[in-house]
């Protein structure tokens, strides 16, 4: 069943015609083709770009801890609710049990739910994060999802800090069924009490953000950024075509779209995320002084029960 090797040192090699060549010349795992511009980038240049193209500017996925290292000051990072495990309690089965489900994307993504909270510093700025795990279930919105990005807010709230949520979605886990609508209800919620103690939240859509998550806290910002491209939208494209009967407008579900309509605020570029971030942190810092200009020299995360106010009036900040 092998094919016969031509050994080249004897006969003259033959003319195949134009026999793609290029993989040969591409040692696999030293470069990666831009699925957007088929430009060969060189891996370690890709990684140094934050995983964007730099021929044009298409942003690859990344995982939560790669987003979280582009983004919070060194060693400034605690995660949170690491443990919390989702449980099948509706014994959902389809093309594979939920249980099956489960086992495979926590082996895969090391994570045991799709999304990592926790507390860390953005430009000196502590912060809340949340960031949403796209490769673990199309980072859709279960039980434990909604617990701890509302954790990740009520967090934020009890220290008064601004929380930060990047998401990244298909939508609620239609496995979870009914359990995982009510996540929408619950974030919300959170947020509101966060916004009622008049403390910032940012919300980053990445591509995809869909469904159930954009329906819920990802729209609630008081400010919404994207990063460029990213699809963002409610139902899709094909269920919303046969919904309507109507043609739909070019690119309607991008983050450029909904910039020209007033949806989102900013598109900022993954590169320039951190920095920009920390520009808005500042001015919201002025706006909304919070309390941690008291624990700016102090140690970060851990939580004494001392070291915040539960009381409204806000600290002023240190310098403003
Ligand atoms: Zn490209």
């Amino acid at each position: 069943m092998t094919h016969p090797t031509t050994p080249s040192s004897v006969f003259p090699k033959p003319d195949y015609g134009k026999t793609p060549t290029r993989k040969k010349e591409m040692p696999e795992g030293l470069w990666t083709k831009c699925p957007e511009c088929s430009a060969y980038i060189f891996n370690k240049e890709l990684e140094s770009l934050q995983m964007v193209c730099k021929e044009c500017g298409n942003h690859f996925s990344i995982t939560a801890f790669q987003r979280l290292g582009h983004l919070l000051d060194e060693g400034s990072w605690e995660e949170y609710d690491a443990d919390i495990a989702p449980i099948d309690v509706l014994k959902f089965t389809g093309a594979s049990s939920y249980a099956e489900q489960l086992k495979k994307y926590q082996k895969k993504t090391g994570l045991k739910e799709g999304v990592v909270c926790g507390l860390g510093r953005l430009e000196d700025h502590p912060v809340s994060v949340a960031v949403m795990e796209f490769s673990f279930i199309g980072g859709s919105m279960g039980s434990v999802v909604g617990e701890k990005i509302t954790r990740a807010i009520e967090r934020a709230t009890e220290r008064r800090m601004p929380v930060l949520i990047f998401s990244a979605s298909g939508g609620a886990r239609m496995h979870e069924g009914m359990f995982s609508l009510m996540q929408m209800a619950k974030t919300s919620g959170a947020l509101q009490r966060h916004a009622a103690a008049r403390l910032p939240f940012i919300s980053i859509l990445t591509h995809p953000t869909m469904g159930g998550v954009t329906a819920s806290f990802a729209t609630l910002g008081d400010l919404i950024i994207a990063e460029p491209k990213a699809m963002i939208g409610f139902a899709g494209a094909r269920v919303l075509k046969e919904t309507t009967r109507q043609d739909l407008p070019k690119g309607f579900q991008t983050a450029e779209f909904l910039l020209e309509r007033g949806l989102i605020d900013r598109i900022i570029p993954r590169p320039q995320m951190r920095a920009e971030l920390g520009k808005l942190l500042d001015y919201l810092d002025r706006s909304f002084p919070l309390h941690h200009a008291v624990e700016r020299n102090g140690r970060s995360g851990s939580h004494s029960g001392h070291t915040h106010r539960n009381g409204h009036e806000p600290v002023k900040a240190a310098g403003v």
